[in-house]
């Protein structure tokens, strides 16, 4: 007998990948990428992505915010969508719910939801609910839409591209450390940001679309469990390997605080720190003046150059500001290996 903890999420979902596809037509993508995408045949695709919280896993109910949990369950499937640069569609949402939940949580989770969706314009449609024996359990499928053509996916990344992140990096791991804390903090202007962050992902649906609209872009990727592990995916998927420029990593002056209070290696936490929901991506080096072009216009987030594509791999490596270079260990987020919150 193997058991799930010896044998991993990743290579639960190698095998189970091996039963194939009972109608393969039109299914330009299954497993491996932000979302499954499958050809409408008419120019679109159809995109498909599903998540799951759950408690004690994903969250814990006494050290989070109903309406935030809610939020957040729509958030993270919406930026699987931007990582393939989609616009959302539908949602279904299926909840298992412990007898004991008050009736009030459950609605103030799908304030948060509805408040998500209505700013996304996404129609939430239906689900199932049902009793927990065990923790809250949420799941949430969504789907989405693009023209064929400009489809993102994690494998086209080539040597000589450039390698982007938007936002700031590490900010939602410092929050998770904030939030985890139940002893009274020292009073910081920076800790309800640092929370928010990690509360309330805001995910990149419009630089998705922008992104992928260049055609300049050859491999995207939305960061939910790391820089180090995800560029590692793209790494994998594109056959190539990642040099990491350590002074490029955009960190936000409430993070770099942060760290310095506690003590803790700035670089190091944002590279592997996950739920960043940034999108990360390469750019071909000839298109890289149209894209950067992108952030100065209204409402995008920053975009910031974090290193390049080199042939080999998969692999990455972080080069300091003298040029020395050192491999990234990636211990790669996995859900039976983590301990959870
Ligand atoms: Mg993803």
């Amino acid at each position: 007998v193997t058991r799930f903890r010896d044998f991993g999420e990743f290579s639960f979902i190698d095998r189970i990948s091996q039963h194939g596809l009972a109608r393969a037509e039109g299914v330009l993508c299954s497993v491996g990428d932000d979302c499954a995408v499958l050809d409408r045949g008419d120019g679109s695709v159809q995109l498909l992505t599903t998540d799951l919280l759950v408690e004690d896993v994903h969250f814990r109910r006494d050290a989070c915010r109903a309406p935030g949990l809610g939020h957040k369950l729509l958030a993270v499937n919406l930026s699987d969508i931007a990582a393939m640069g989609g616009s959302p569609c539908d949602a279904v949402v299926s909840l298992a719910v412990p007898a004991d939940l008050e009736v009030e949580f459950a609605e103030d989770v799908y304030r948060g939801m509805h408040a998500c969706a209505r700013k996304h314009c996404v129609n939430i449609v239906g689900g199932d609910t049902t009793r927990s024996p065990g923790p809250l359990v949420m799941g949430l499928t969504l789907t989405g839409t693009m023209p064929l053509e400009a489809v993102c996916y994690r494998s086209g990344a080539r040597p000589g591209d450039t390698v982007y992140v938007s936002g700031a990096i590490g900010d939602s791991a410092a929050g998770l450390r904030l939030a985890l804390q139940h002893e009274a903090e020292t009073e910081n202007g920076d800790r309800d940001y640092l929370l928010d962050r990690h509360h309330r992902p805001e995910p990149r649906v419009g630089l998705g679309q922008r992104l992928a609209a260049t055609a300049a872009v050859t491999a995207m990727i939305d960061l939910s469990d790391g820089v180090a592990s995800d560029l590692l995916h793209v790494c994998t998927q594109s056959g190539v390997h990642a040099v990491i420029t350590e002074e490029a990593i955009p960190l936000s002056a409430a993070f770099r605080s942060y760290c310095a209070e506690v003590g803790v290696q700035a670089t190091e936490l944002a590279l592997t720190g996950g739920e960043d929901y940034e999108l990360l991506f390469a750019v071909r080096r000839e298109e890289t003046d149209r894209v950067e072009a992108l952030s100065e216009q209204d409402g995008l987030p920053l975009l910031s150059r974090i290193g390049y594509v080199e042939s080999g791999g998969p692999t990455i490596e972080i080069e300091d500001a003298d040029g020395g270079r050192k491999p990234l260990e990636v211990s790669g987020f996995d859900h039976f290996r983590a301990g959870g919150v």
